[in-house]
């Protein structure tokens, strides 16, 4: 059995991340105590069905969808729910607890995520403006949309496209706000976002572009998004898209070095001694190119938790650096949109397989002749076949020579 030095490995934020170093550690053979310890009061839940298929489905969902299905006790964690941490005593190896009581660890785990941010333009009328991040988010948010005929999404981001598309698929009527000149240009780039942009327009949703939001009020008891040039989208049911910040506020004094998140290398590793940093919480620097990122991605989670797991236990000089090709999937309408890699918005997009406008297309980005990224709509076998190729930064003409989606080429091929 291997351990992590004796004591008591604590993880916070009882998450994906969380939830993942826990049974990673374990299943390296980690056979010391471990406390995972999240603020919430369910049991690790998945995020991603929160704005599909837990939006769209007839029924109050009773619960979300567990992380986990097998036995927590086969775990052998001691799981802290509803429990929130307060602050980290770096020196004294001490995490403090809200309300009183504290945890003393040998090594411990950052993995409390983020939380929805909100623009000061909405902020006035925040009470009715809906968010989604957690569970209750969800509900709160199926309990205004049952009533509600006109809602205005503000943000045309991943999460933005996908509640407006579980609206639209609900029955109502849907605007998209946006301020960039296309949704979802940040992760895709403005071509792909365009296809995006057809795809709602063609459901009935407005997608409205370039449009910054002035500011919200309430006029006879209707809601109204108020843009910048004055018109007014009256709305029964506002929700706000906007981006996520990380949840650091408890460890603001720690002295652990944070920049829009928690500063850590490429093995996961903290400014702080036996500190580690795991999913949408953690900056590191980027895989291929220049300064830091966060990456906010299920797949890209559960990544940096096996690799942090496999760090925490290794031995002195043996961690090892992230490899993985980072990924993200987003699911609209019939529509499964995925990206392999982390393209540019102004990298080169050259459609490599299907045909974008029937939303079924497989499409690479390059820079400088070499291949940073891959999209597809609606080919899912094929996007992972350039996995190898983006790992290893090949040139787009090899690629396309090699044409990995194409079986009967590949078979072909001397
Ligand atoms: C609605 C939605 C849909 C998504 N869809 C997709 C998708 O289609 N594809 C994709 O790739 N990604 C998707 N994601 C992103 C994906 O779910 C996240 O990348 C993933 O959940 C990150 O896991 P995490 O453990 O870092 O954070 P989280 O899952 O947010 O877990 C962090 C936990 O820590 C808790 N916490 C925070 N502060 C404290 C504290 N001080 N003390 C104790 N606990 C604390 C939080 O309450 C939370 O329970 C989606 C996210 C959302 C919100």
């Amino acid at each position: 059995m291997r351990n992590a030095g004796g004591g008591t490995i604590v993880i916070v934020g009882a998450g994906l991340g969380g939830l993942r170093t826990a049974e990673r550690l374990r299943r390296l053979g980690h056979a010391g105590p471990i406390t995972l310890v999240g603020d919430e009061p369910h049991r690790p839940y998945d995020r991603p069905p929160l704005s599909k298929g837990l939006l769209t489905q007839p029924e109050d969902p009773a619960e979300a969808a567990p992380l986990r299905t097998a036995p927590y006790a086969d775990l052998g964690i001691d799981l802290r729910l509803g429990v929130r941490a307060a602050a980290l005593d770096i020196a004294g190896r001490r995490l403090v607890l809200d309300g009183g009581g504290e945890l003393r660890y040998r090594k411990l785990v950052i993995a409390t995520g983020l939380r929805p941010r909100m623009i000061g333009a909405l902020a006035a009328g925040r009470a009715g403006v809906h968010t989604l991040r957690s569970f209750e988010d969800l509900l709160s948010l199926r309990a205004g949309l049952r009533g509600a005929r006109r809602v205005t999404v503000v943000g045309g981001g991943v999460l933005g496209c996908e509640i407006a598309a579980s609206a639209r698929t609900r029955g109502a009527e849907v605007t998209l706000v946006e301020t960039l000149e296309q949704p979802m240009l940040g992760a895709l780039g403005a071509q792909v976002g365009e296809l995006v942009a057809g795809l709602h327009r063609d459901r009935g949703v407005r997608v409205l572009t370039s449009t910054r939001i002035r500011g919200l009020d309430v006029l006879d008891g209707v809601k109204r998004v108020v843009l910048e040039d004055g018109s007014a989208l009256p709305s029964d049911l506002v929700v706000a898209a906007v981006g996520a910040v990380p949840n650091t506020q408890w460890l603001e004094g720690s002295g652990l070095e944070l920049a829009d998140g928690v500063v850590c290398d490429r093995m996961g590793r903290t400014s702080a001694e036996d500190v580690w940093a795991v999913g949408d919480v953690a900056r590191m620097p980027h895989p291929y190119g220049a300064g830091t990122v966060r990456l906010e991605h299920w797949t890209s989670t559960a990544d940096g938790a096996a690799l942090v797991a496999r760090n925490l236990l290794a031995a002195h000089g043996e961690a090892q650096e992230a490899t993985e090709v980072p990924y993200f999937w987003s699911d609209q309408y019939e529509v499964k949109i995925q990206c392999l890699g982390l393209p540019s918005a102004d990298d080169t997009l050259t459609v490599a397989a299907g045909a974008p406008a029937s939303h079924r297309f497989l499409g690479l980005y390059s820079r400088e002749g070499r291949v940073t990224g891959a999209v597809a709509m609606n080919m899912p076998a094929a996007v992972a076949r350039t996995r190898a190729a983006i790992a290893s930064r090949t040139t787009l003409d090899e690629l396309l020579d090699q044409a990995p989606w194409d079986r009967d080429r590949a078979r072909t091929r001397p």
